[in-house]
């Protein structure tokens, strides 16, 4: 096994950065050259038909067959046109990645050949779907899922070694209707947030008809060389490494973050910029991450659905590209001990159709009450659904980075910055009735909130949800998620918030109360209401976790047990009163959830004792051998203990390292056939996550502390030194 790591480590330390190019000066001649978006459409669809595609897109409306049949020959003429040869259906199963089927659009005619795409094939589609899971609601005898067409999210052509494919992002249900993927219920909670924002809007602007809410997805991940990666089976199983000391130099001195990229993954980035660009996203940013072999970049922010296909997309593109420049990058949210893991920001806001951000402070004095509107509402809805977004947030990946010192805690805050922590107190504490004839905004002290309340040093890096100015910032996130889940889950729990206030209002001003004075009095009642999920300390502290306890907030620490808040009582309730999800549907998600999370933790179980039995304790014991030989020989030229005291200790040492290290493999196996042999999920997972993830920490300890005994030369697995810094 060491010969593996030495031949890793001779190819890594000659690779040169791969040579790329750009296939314009400018981004803008190539920039979504590959999106069957407008310009491809105009050219490429009858004027009536494109009209028509682009009213239906805007308004949410059924497409018509014929409108279909006409979308379809356009796009595939156009994709032809680019040399793609097959088309698929692409959507995003509760698998996690994405998935297609790819059709040829080639057919057979008797002695000839045609090239066919029918409107049929375009809105529709049934792939045999059984092994994608579906916590039980399709019957395997029923295998067939339906895809159907997503015209808001345009179709695309993915480049791969196999030739160029067509590919239409799509939702997926069962035979039966239900949802089977992430994309179904992120449409319909952008539906419902939509419509309360709309009717929200209506006391300060008619001409609002639509909300958009959007999203700007900043990705953090590691790089590591691909023949390192390979020799560590453990990244191959499970996407992180299960052991390895910390190395020497760590990321104490903090010289990557904004260093200079390495040149090989300079070479990488821009080459996967480039591939994305011609997808049409609008990548933009990109440096080197905290931890040494971190990365991040991110998009301009869009529409979410869009931003989310988007990120789905980027990662595979990244993942194909990085193949090229003898790379692996690794989305896992702790790929390592010891240094910082990897999120998700989840960058979101609202924007109406007439331009506005409703949560960013406008010029006007009506502008903020507008801004205060929906800024207090966001925060009443993370006050009341906090145990329902720790749960969509809830992963076995995440549940290593939450609360690690380094990450956001598992407790759900709201962080707003003192100029707005202080807007907010004055009005909590304000007693002044308003009168006719009051400027209600100066009396009230919000005819002054700042209009751009961007500022670096008021920033909270600690908060799990922190307004940034003009967005939330939503940083829990895993940087291996599908947004779409979190986002389903805010989108819809500020819609259900947005509803409850209207009531309120429109109550308030029936009987009699001015418009503004009834919004007003409602906002002050959630700012006391909502007060405990404030939080503008440091999150990452010990004091934080008292206080929040104190203020009797959530903090729950573990996947299983946050998986619960999906199917309490009141998400339940909240879940069905908007239509996201049925009662089988959220079932199914419980269960398929709880169902990844145990695989997860028992592949990594699984590979950690093979790792450790097979591969760390035989390099031990044939070391120790080595110095046992040594020390005979010693005795042997006569020398006394003063001389083999030191390696008789060392061999003692190893011992009670291979010793402990068999003993807890062995029970942590047991503890595995104990939890295999439960047979309801959530107790199978609380089993795996109590009694045999308990196991990880001990075993780990003493194979670590191997490594640092063990002759470098016979170490099996790659170590962190030489995986983490990439020239
Ligand atoms: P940071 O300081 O957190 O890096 P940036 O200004 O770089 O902040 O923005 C981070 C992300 O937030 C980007 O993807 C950006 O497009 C996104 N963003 C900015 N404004 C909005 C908005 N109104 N809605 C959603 N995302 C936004
Ligand atoms: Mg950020």
């Amino acid at each position: 096994m060491a010969t593996l790591r030495f031949k890793a480590l001779e190819y890594a330390t000659n690779r040169q950065a791969v040579p790329v190019s750009r296939p314009a000066e400018k981004i803008s001649d190539y920039f979504g050259v590959n999106v069957f978006g407008k310009k491809a459409m105009q050219e490429y669809l009858p004027a009536d038909v494109y009209k028509q595609l682009s009213h239906a897109i805007e308004t949410g409306s059924k497409i018509d067959e014929s409108v279909a049949e006409a979308v379809a020959a356009g796009m595939k003429s156009w994709a032809m046109g680019k040399g793609a040869t097959h088309y698929t259906h692409w959507f995003q199963p509760l698998t996690g990645a994405t998935a297609e089927k790819h059709d040829a659009f080639f057919e057979p005619d008797g002695d000839k050949a045609l090239e066919k795409f029918k409107g049929s094939a375009l809105v529709q589609q049934e792939p045999d779907a059984s092994s994608f899971p579906n916590g039980g609601i399709r019957n395997t005898f029923e295998a067939r899922g339906y895809t159907a067409w997503d015209p808001s999210s345009p179709a695309f052509i993915i480049e791969t070694h196999s030739g160029k494919t067509l590919c239409i992002p799509t939702i997926f249900v069962s035979y039966t209707g239900e949802a089977l993927d992430h994309k179904t219920p992120l449409l319909k909670a952008l539906a419902a947030v939509d419509k309360a924002a709309v009717a929200v809007c209506e006391y300060f602007d008619r001409d609002v008809t639509r909300v958009s809410a959007t999203l700007g997805a900043e990705q953090e991940y590691f790089l590591v060389d691909k023949a390192l990666f390979s020799a560590r089976p453990d990244l191959i199983m499970s996407g992180r490494t299960v052991f390895g000391h910390s190395p020497a130099k760590g990321q104490q001195l903090e010289d990557h973050y904004f260093g200079s990229i390495p040149p090989r993954v300079h070479n990488f980035m821009l080459d996967f910029e480039t591939e994305v660009l011609k997808l049409g996203i609008p990548i933009r940013t990109r440096h080197n991450e905290v931890a040494p072999g971190q990365f991040e970049c991110a998009p301009s922010f869009s529409e979410i659905n869009l931003a989310i296909d988007h990120n789905q997309l980027l990662m595979d593109v990244m993942n194909r590209v990085a193949d090229r420049h003898n790379l692996r990058v690794l989305f896992h949210e702790k790929p390592f001990a010891g240094i910082n893991g990897s999120g998700k920001h989840n960058n979101w806001s609202l924007i109406t159709n007439t331009g506005k951000n409703l949560l960013s402070p406008g010029k006007r004095p009506k502008d903020n009450l507008l801004f205060l509107t929906f800024f207090v509402n966001t925060i009443m809805a993370v006050y009341e659904h906090a145990d329902l977004l720790r749960a969509s947030i809830a992963s076995a990946g995440n549940d290593h980075r939450l609360g690690a010192n380094e990450a956001p805690p598992a407790i759900i805050s709201a962080f707003l910055g003192s100029q707005l922590s202080a807007v907010l107190d004055s009005l909590e504490k304000d007693t002044s009735l308003i009168e006719k004839g009051d400027n209600m905004y100066l009396k009230l002290g919000i005819d002054k909130i700042p209009e751009i309340l961007l500022d670096n040093t008021d920033r909270n890096r600690t908060s799990p949800f922190a307004f940034t100015g003009n967005k939330f910032e939503f940083r829990a996130v895993g940087s291996s998620a599908n947004s779409a889940l979190p986002m389903a889950v805010l989108n819809t729990i500020v819609a259900a918030q947005l509803e409850a206030f209207k009531t309120e209002v429109d109550a308030l001003i029936e009987k009699g109360t001015k418009k503004e004075v009834a919004i007003i009095t409602v906002i002050k009642e959630y700012i006391k209401v909502s007060k405990n999920i404030r939080f503008e300390g440091n999150g990452y502290s010990d004091e934080w976790v008292e206080e929040a306890a104190k203020r009797g907030l959530s903090n729950v620490k573990t996947t299983p047990v946050a998986l619960d808040a999906y199917v309490s009582e009141k998400s339940r309730a909240l879940f069905q009163a908007h239509g996201i999800f049925g009662e089988r549907e959220l079932e199914a998600r419980h269960e398929i959830y709880l169902e990844e999370y145990i695989k997860k933790v028992q592949i990594e179980s699984r590979v950690m004792g093979d790792l450790a039995m097979n591969h760390v304790i035989p390099t031990a014991v044939a070391y120790q051998n080595k110095l046992i030989v040594n020390v005979k020989g010693l005795k042997d030229l006569g020398l006394g203990e003063e001389h083999t005291q030191s390696t008789l200790e060392t061999i003692k040492e190893i011992s009670t390292h291979i010793t402990a290290i068999k003993t807890k493999v062995d029970a942590m196996t047991e503890a595995r056939k104990v939890a295999n042999n439960i047979a309801h999920s959530r107790e199978r997972a609380i089993a795996y996550c109590d009694d045999v993830k308990a196991y990880f920490d001990v075993i780990r300890y003493h194979v670590d502390k191997l490594e640092l005994l063990v002759d470098d030369e016979d170490w099996p697995l790659v170590k962190y030194r030489e995986l983490l810094f990439l020239k």
